[in-house]
C-alpha cells in the first residue's frame, strides 16, 4: 500500500484543502437539520423485532431498578445480584435485553472492536466468539446469556419506558412510574440509558410525501426486504434501492444491499476514512491457550495502549492501535510530555497527514472508476470521525449496479417527492429509501428532560444542572440519593466503550454493597464533593477547540456547532480507574449517609447562588 513520507507533506496546503470541505458541509442549522424519530410515528422506527404484548400495570418495590438493558445495564445488575441484591428489576424500551445490538440488527452488522476485547463476560459465561470482529446477531445473543446466567429476565420489564423519578424523603426510595401505567418504588436506581441510542433522520423537506418504502437501519424491515443480517435480501431485487449515509453503519451495510438490490443508490454527503479490517475466525489453538484471567488482561492492556500508557507489548494490534496518538485529539489519555505542546501538536498533524494520505491512496486502489474514487476520498483529520473499517465497502462501488451520488455541495440530500430523492436539481426514482443516518449523541433520557427526575425537595435534576452537570466521578449528585448514572457525564471515556460501561457497573455495585453491608441510611456525594470533582475535571482539561474548530461537520463537534469536550477525565480512562480504585479502597466514607450528623449535613438543600437555581 502507498505510504507517504512526512517530509513530502506540505501541511499549509492540506490545512487550507481541509478548511475548504469542511466550509463546503457547514450548514447554518446545524443539529437543528434532524428531527428526533419517535416509536409509533410511522416512519420506520417502531420495535420490529418483538410484539408488544398488554400487561397489567405493576406496583410493589424493589431493592433495585436498572433503566437500560445494554451492556452497561446488564453489567450493573449482574454485579449487584453478584452482591446479594436479589429484589432486582431491569426495564428497557426495548422488547429485550441487548441495546444498541437489540436495535441494530441490519445486513452486515459486526462489531468494530475486537469481540475477544468488547464481548463482556467471556469468561464467566465461558464463551468464545466465532471471529475477531463478530456478527451483531452473536452479540446479541451473548447479551440474551449474560441476562439468563444472572437470572435477570425474573422481574424485568420490556417495551417499557420510565416517564418520571420521584425521590420520597420519608421512605428514602425512588417512585418509578412509567408509559404503561407503572407505578413502584426503589431503594437504588440505576440508569444506563444509552449515549448513541435514539435515532435520527435528516429533516428533509417532503420526507412525507415519499410512497415508497422507507426506514433507519437501526428498525431494519425484514419482512419487506427478506433475508438476514447474514444477507440473501431476494425482496430487494429487481428494486431501486437507496441509502443515505456512510458512516459506520452503512460501510457495514452497503457491501449487503449492492449484492441484493437491483440498483443501489449511495447519497453521501461526507466520505468515511476506510481502512482495512482483517476479520477472521478464531482460531481454536489460541483459544485453548489462553490461561485464566485472559479477558481482564487483554482488556486492561488494550485500554492502556489506546490511553497512550505504557506497555511491554500490545496484545491487540489492530486499526486501533496503529493510531493510538492520533486518537489523543478527541479522546483522552496520557501524552508525550517530553515534548513541548507545539512540537506535540506538529508531530501529530504529520502522522495524521500520513494516515490519511495512506487512507486516500486506498481509495484510488481498490475503487476503479477515477470520479468515483475521487469523491470517496476524505478530506479532514483522522479523529474528526468515527474512523472506518472494512474489506468490502470501496470494491462495491465497482459494482455496475452501484452509482454514489456525492450531495456535499447541497448540505446533503435536498428534498424528496412522492417518487424519490431530489439532490440539487436531479431527481432519483427509488422504491425503497434506507437511512444509515445515525443517533443523537450522548443524550441520555436524564439529560435531555425526557425521564424528568424530582429529587429532594421537589427539585428536578435539570434545575441543579442548570449551569452544567454537578456530580462526583460523574456517577451521583447530591440532592439526588441512591441513584446513579452510566455514560459519559464527567468521566473518562474509551473506543472500547464496553469496557468503560464494566468499569462503571463494579464501581455502582460496589458502592450500593458497601452501603448495603454498612447499614446507610442512603448514598449521596456532598456539594463540596461535587465541587473539587468539577475542580478537577476543569484543572485538568486541555483546549481542543482548535482541533474541533477545524473538523469537518459531524456528531462529534456538534455539526459545527461546538468547539469545547464533552467535559470528561483528560488524563483518561486507565488513570481515571485507578483514581477510583483508590478511592473505594478509602471505605467510601464520603458518599455513605450514616448517622443523624450525615443526614443534616446532606438535607441542606445548597444556595441558589451555588447552584445558579433561580428559585
Ligand atoms: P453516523 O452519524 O456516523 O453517520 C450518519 C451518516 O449519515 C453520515 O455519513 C452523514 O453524513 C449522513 N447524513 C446525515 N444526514 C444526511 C443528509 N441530509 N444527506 C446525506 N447524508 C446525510 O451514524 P452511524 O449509524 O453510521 O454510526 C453512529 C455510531 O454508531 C458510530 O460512530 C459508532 O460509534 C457506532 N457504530 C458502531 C458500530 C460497531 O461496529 N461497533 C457499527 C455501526 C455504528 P455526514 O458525515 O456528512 O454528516
Amino acid at each position: 500500500m502507498t505510504t507517504t513520507a512526512p517530509d513530502d507533506i506540505d501541511l499549509d496546503a492540506l490545512r487550507e484543502r481541509y478548511a475548504r470541505e469542511r466550509d463546503r458541509r457547514l450548514r447554518p442549522d446545524g443539529t437543528r437539520q434532524y428531527r428526533r424519530t419517535a416509536e409509533g410515528s410511522g416512519d420506520g422506527v417502531t420495535d420490529p423485532h418483538t410484539p408488544r404484548r398488554e400487561r397489567e400495570p405493576v406496583t410493589g418495590s424493589v431493592q433495585a431498578l436498572v433503566i437500560g438493558t445494554g451492556f452497561g445495564g446488564l453489567l450493573t445488575a449482574s454485579f449487584l445480584r453478584s452482591r446479594g441484591i436479589e429484589e432486582l428489576r431491569v426495564m428497557d424500551e426495548a422488547g429485550d435485553v441487548g441495546g444498541t445490538w437489540y436495535w441494530n440488527r441490519y445486513p452486515g452488522v459486526r462489531c468494530d472492536i475486537e469481540s475477544y476485547v468488547y464481548m463482556p463476560l467471556l469468561e464467566e459465561t465461558g464463551y468464545m466468539p466465532s471471529e475477531r470482529y463478530a456478527p451483531g446477531e452473536e452479540i446479541r445473543r451473548h447479551a440474551v446469556r449474560i441476562a439468563e446466567q444472572h437470572d435477570l429476565y425474573r422481574d424485568a420489564l420490556f417495551h417499557t419506558r420510565a416517564t418520571s423519578l420521584t425521590w420520597d424523603e420519608d421512605e428514602a426510595e425512588w417512585i418509578v412510574e412509567t408509559d404503561r401505567g407503572d407505578r413502584f418504588r426503589a431503594r437504588y436506581v440505576v440508569t444506563s440509558s444509552g449515549t448513541l441510542s435514539q435515532p435520527k433522520l435528516p429533516a428533509i423537506p417532503g420526507i412525507e410525501d415519499f410512497t415508497g418504502h422507507i426506514f433507519h437501519t437501526s428498525r431494519w424491515d425484514y419482512d419487506y426486504t427478506g433475508g438476514t443480517a447474514e444477507g440473501g435480501m431476494t425482496g430487494l431485487a429487481g428494486k431501486r434501492v437507496g441509502v443515505v449515509g456512510t458512516g459506520a453503519t452503512g460501510l457495514q451495510v452497503i457491501p449487503h444491499l449492492a449484492e441484493d438490490a437491483g440498483e443501489l443508490v449511495v447519497f453521501q454527503r461526507t466520505p468515511s476514512t476506510v481502512d482495512v479490517r482483517d476479520n477472521r475466525p478464531t482460531d481454536p489453538a489460541w483459544a485453548g491457550d489462553l490461561e485464566p484471567g485472559w479477558q481482564r488482561r487483554r482488556m486492561e492492556n488494550f485500554l492502556r495502549v489506546l490511553a497512550g500508557e505504557q506497555v511491554d507489548q500490545s496484545l491487540v494490534t489492530d486499526g486501533w492501535t496503529r493510531t493510538t496518538s492520533l486518537q489523543r485529539s478527541m479522546i483522552s489519555g496520557a501524552v508525550d510530555e517530553t515534548l513541548t505542546p507545539e512540537e506535540r501538536a506538529r508531530r501529530d498533524e504529520l502522522d495524521d497527514a500520513v494516515t490519511m494520505e495512506r487512507l486516500r491512496a486506498r481509495v484510488t486502489e481498490v475503487v476503479e472508476d477515477p470520479a468515483t474514487a475521487a469523491a470517496l476520498q476524505p478530506w479532514y483529520r483522522y479523529m474528526c470521525k468515527r474512523p472506518g473499517f472494512s474489506d468490502y465497502y470501496l470494491q462495491a462501488f465497482n459494482r455496475e449496479n452501484v452509482t454514489l451520488v456525492d450531495t456535499a455541495d447541497h448540505g446533503g440530500i435536498t428534498a424528496m417527492t412522492e417518487t424519490g430523492v431530489v439532490v440539487g436539481q436531479e431527481e432519483f426514482a427509488l422504491d425503497c429509501l434506507i437511512f444509515a443516518t445515525g443517533f443523537e449523541a450522548g443524550v441520555s433520557g436524564v439529560v435531555s428532560g425526557t425521564l424528568p427526575v424530582i429529587g429532594r425537595g421537589g427539585r428536578p435534576l435539570l434545575e441543579a444542572w442548570a449551569r452544567g452537570p454537578r456530580t462526583l466521578h460523574g456517577f451521583s449528585s447530591h440532592g439526588f440519593p441512591n441513584l446513579f448514572q452510566l455514560g459519559t457525564v464527567q468521566n473518562a471515556n474509551s473506543v472500547n466503550f464496553v469496557h468503560i460501561l464494566q468499569e462503571q457497573a463494579e464501581h455502582i455495585a460496589a458502592i450500593v454493597g458497601r452501603a448495603e453491608t454498612a447499614g446507610a441510611r442512603w448514598v449521596e456525594p456532598s456539594p463540596r464533593a461535587e465541587e473539587d470533582w468539577a475542580r478537577t475535571i476543569a484543572e485538568t482539561s486541555r483546549d481542543e477547540s482548535a482541533f474541533l474548530a477545524a473538523c469537518t461537520p459531524g456528531y462529534y463537534n456538534g455539526e459545527g456547532t461546538r468547539t469545547s469536550s464533552a467535559g470528561g477525565y483528560a488524563p483518561g480512562p486507565v488513570a481515571f480507574h485507578e483514581l477510583l480504585r483508590t478511592w473505594r479502597a478509602g471505605g467510601m466514607s464520603e458518599v455513605l449517609v450514616l448517622s443523624e450528623e450525615d443526614v443534616r449535613e446532606r438535607t441542606d438543600l445548597p444556595s441558589a447562588a451555588m447552584t445558579g437555581a433561580s428559585a
